[in-house]
């Protein structure tokens, strides 16, 4: 199961490449090209550019959209609290609901939406071609409202069908090159599933007590996700500040028209190239005025004004209250009757509508993706969105890795026992009476079994060697007696085999403990000592949910002294990067945060008001999960806008949530998390689900992995969450305990495939997800994915790139258009009728 390519010519494709030119020829200019422009680039005129772009001020911040500041516009939070609360009992079918909900909708608000899919779809069509040719049985009005009937559409007109469907297959790679030519278009050339009846406000059950609080739910998350400089999809934004925002003081956003295809644009979008022994040659920034000081468990950032005062800076804050209202509100929705079945429902629905769509448009997919060149699920890019870099080797590799350093490294000190007594590394395997012969991957005992099921504490022993946690300390730690050079030498050679394998992508999480102050110092010399880069990997850092451990140990003395141990040196190094010098370039690489730990550990469920502040937090107790999630995030979100105003990169956050434990971890990821890990539990609440959905939240996904620990494979909720539309990716976890191949990624992928017969079609629809939800940055993204891959709907895609046809984009986007629409009539309907 190798997929290693043979072909180094990846950026170029038929349509562009010239064709009196050789493909040695070509590749040889490409590699002169590349020598001569790219690299002086880098090293010099980059990285001034870099420099120059660094101001000593802080930039001006931008300013919020009105909804987001004045919530007052939409159903406000005590309205939706005290709805709610009100129909506990009741339900809302009386005559006269349904009698209005019969009434037609006025023809104005037939929704700007659905032009925005007709724009993505045919702004490629030529614009002579009639519209009126979409085939839809004509049903009268008042037919065609009483029930939904599903209609499935074509372009009529059998001869022009037969020419055009020739026409089609004639094309020598169909959107490759009709793209930029607009011979064909995308509506006629797959079949669409109409439900009549939905032209106008159609009745749905539960919708219009639902409306109030999903839209509430939306800007919930937008606010978070803004303010932390997170992301947040531009569809559902632009939808927002069109349904909730007063007629008359609209503020239409440029990005609103559909971008245009790239596709035939010049395609050399690659970012720079970065040697690994230049990757941390980053000049440091001078020092800005800037102080921070811990408040309540939270930083906050001063300037020094004209008079030499610090004042505030007016970065936007979400304070403790206010993150629990919203909570609280978010929790309450999640256990509502009325929501919960419409949810359900839109749920139910878009998977049978996904699995008609692949009926009825197979082929046509196939087809497209056969017929672009070069391009298959080999070498598309894939990212593995979630692995721990300490267990990101697979068992046998580990193996041959400690046979190899005991033969060859016997001799080395590695190891300073607890009494004292340095030990080499042939004095530790003599102790525990191991020779080099005996080493198998059963003696080993890393991989997860049988006896790991719903054992998270049995699965965490894992990670130590023949079950010997020195063993763990010396080969799989950055700091330790040997400053981690094993483990250095090892994640070498696993991004090496990357490296080799040209397509595969991981963001590793090393970790940070928050138990003492130097050690993002210590992390970063080890990072930079070893030269720890490469284009296959975006560093993350996770944070395990340790507090009573180090408490218990004497090593802090409340919670705060956790959150400054994690977050003051991020803030030292970015105000003035003289003072963590190693760090601050480290940090040039990080992309995100992420914690860790057993979900199932029994906490305190519901965060409150009276809840201890992280200084008075000195109890022995280990503070819940929306705790620690919601410090983790405002920390972050300052620190964000302070980097941003710097012109420096910031920071997802990503946490593991709904692996196991409640459904209540997820209300907190749903308002804080850029994405997540694992979602298991969202398959048992269908509103949190379809929240998901309608944000597009990136669930990172690890079948196997769960399969040993908290689920059986046959009933992993993955294939239902992918058919419904939700943003999920495959990632590994952790090969060493999972996997057996020397390639855990494409092993995961396999197996997937297999058991639930994904097409070639799926995967590369997986495999782009896990890019877009990945921390790889923007230049890199617009490489791997095409340049306008942010803009909406088929336009965003890049077939020749990501292998994914534009049919099953140009499906995803409607369907997910459809959704917004229905709650933006129901939005309209409803504010019709309470005025
Ligand atoms: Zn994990």
């Amino acid at each position: 199961m190798s997929s290693k390519s043979t072909d180094s010519d990846e950026e170029i494709t038929a349509g562009n490449r010239p064709t009196s030119v050789s493909n040695e020829e070509w590749n040889q200019q490409t590699l002169v090209d590349a020598r001569n422009v790219l690299q002086p680039q880098i090293s010099e005129a980059s990285w001034q550019h870099f420099h120059e772009q660094q101001s000593r001020k802080i930039d001006k911040q931008s300013s919020y959209p009105s909804y987001v500041l004045h919530p007052e516009v939409i159903p406000s939070l005590n309205d939706v609290s005290n709805e709610l609360n009100k129909r506990r009992n009741v339900h809302c079918n009386d005559s006269l609901a349904l009698e209005t909900l019969e009434l037609e909708m006025p023809m104005d608000i037939a929704s700007s939406l659905q032009d925005e899919v007709e724009r993505a779809v045919q702004h490629r069509v030529t614009h002579d071609r009639n519209h009126d040719q979409e085939y839809l049985v004509k049903i009268p009005t008042d037919f065609e409202n009483s029930f939904q009937s599903i209609s499935t559409s074509e372009s009529i007109d059998p001869i022009n069908q037969i020419n055009k469907s020739f026409e089609y297959y004639r094309q020598e790679s169909f959107l490759t090159s009709s793209l930029s030519h607009d011979k064909t278009s995308l509506r006629e050339v797959f079949q669409r599933i109409k439900i009549s009846g939905d032209s106008y406000m159609p009745y749905i059950e539960d919708l219009e007590d639902s409306v109030a609080p999903l839209l509430r739910a939306l800007v919930i998350r937008e606010k978070y996700m803004f303010f932390s400089l997170q992301s947040y999809p531009s569809t559902v934004a632009n939808f927002l500040s069109k349904t909730l925002e007063e007629e008359e003081n609209i503020t239409r956003r440029a990005s609103l028209s559909v971008n245009r295809p790239n596709i035939g644009e010049p395609y050399q979008v690659r970012p720079p190239v970065i040697k690994r022994e230049e990757a941390f040659q980053i000049p440091l920034l001078p020092p800005i005025d800037v102080c921070v000081k811990a408040e309540k468990g939270i930083y906050c950032a001063y300037i020094l004004n004209d008079e030499k005062e610090w004042i505030t800076t007016d970065y936007p804050s979400i304070d403790r209250n206010g993150f629990i209202e919203d909570y609280i509100l978010l929790s309450k929705m999640i256990t509502d009757g009325p929501l919960k079945s419409f949810c359900y429902r839109r749920l139910q629905y878009l998977k049978a509508k996904f699995e008609l769509h692949c009926l009825l448009n197979e082929v046509k997919e196939w087809a497209e993706i056969r017929s672009t060149p070069h391009r298959d699920f080999y070498n598309v890019r894939k990212v593995d969105t979630h692995i721990h870099a300490a267990s990101s080797m697979t068992q046998k590799h580990l193996l041959r890795f400690m046979k190899k350093k005991l033969k060859t490294s016997g001799h080395m000190q590695v190891y300073k026992r607890n009494d004292g007594k340095i030990m080499t590394l042939q004095e530790v395997f003599d102790e525990l009476k191991v020779t080099v012969y005996d080493l198998s991957v059963d003696l080993l005992g890393v991989h997860a079994d049988r006896n790991t099921f719903q054992r998270f504490d049995r699965f965490n022993a894992k990670y130590n060697p023949i079950g010997q946690s020195q063993l763990r300390e010396i080969f799989l730690k950055t700091d330790n007696y040997v400053d981690g050079i094993f483990f250095a030498d090892l994640l070498k050679e696993v991004i090496s085999d990357l490296e080799e394998n040209k397509y595969q992508h991981v963001e590793p999480r090393l970790s940070i403990y928050g138990k003492s102050i130097d050690e993002w110092d210590k992390l970063a010399k080890w990072c930079i000592k070893n030269s720890m880069y490469s284009a296959n990997v975006a560093w993350m850092v996770q944070i395990p949910r340790l507090y009573d451990v180090y408490y218990a140990n004497g090593m802090v003395k409340n919670f705060q002294g956790c959150l400054t141990n994690i977050f003051q040196p991020l803030f030292d190094a970015t105000i003035n990067p003289e003072s963590h010098p190693d760090l601050f370039r480290f940090m040039y690489h990080l992309t995100g945060f992420d914690s860790v730990d057993d979900e199932t550990k029994p906490e305190k469920p519901i965060l409150t008001a009276d809840m201890p502040y992280p200084d008075e937090w000195n109890i022995k107790e280990n503070p819940p999960y929306a705790y620690y999630l919601f410090y983790m995030y405002t920390n972050i979100l300052t620190l964000n806008q302070l980097r941003k105003a710097r012109g420096l990169n910031t920071y997802q956050f990503r946490p593991h949530c709904g692996e196991a434990g409640t459904a209540a971890h997820l209300v907190t990821a749903y308002m804080v998390a850029e994405n997540i890990s694992h979602g298991l539990l969202l398959r048992k609440s269908p509103v949190l689900e379809y929240l998901f959905y309608l944000c597009q939240i990136g669930i990172a996904m690890s079948p196997l992995s769960n399969n040993s620990l908290f689920i059986n494979y046959n009933r992993n909720p993955m294939l239902e969450y992918f058919e419904r539309g939700l943003c999920v990716s495959l990632s590994t976890d952790d090969p060493m305990q999972f996997h057996f191949t020397k390639e855990p990624l494409m092993e995961e992928y396999s197996i997937a495939a297999q058991v639930w017969k994904l097409s070639s079609v799926d995967m590369c629809e997986l495999a782009r997800n896990s890019i877009l939800m990945s921390g790889f940055s923007h230049e890199v993204k617009q490489f791997w994915l095409g340049s306008s891959y942010q803009g909406y709907g088929v336009a965003a895609n890049d077939i020749r790139r990501t292998n994914v046809p534009a049919i099953r984009i140009a499906y995803r986007y409607e369907a997910f258009c459809e959704e917004l629409r229905l709650l933006s009539l129901a939005y309209k309907n409803r504010q019709e009728k309470r005025k």
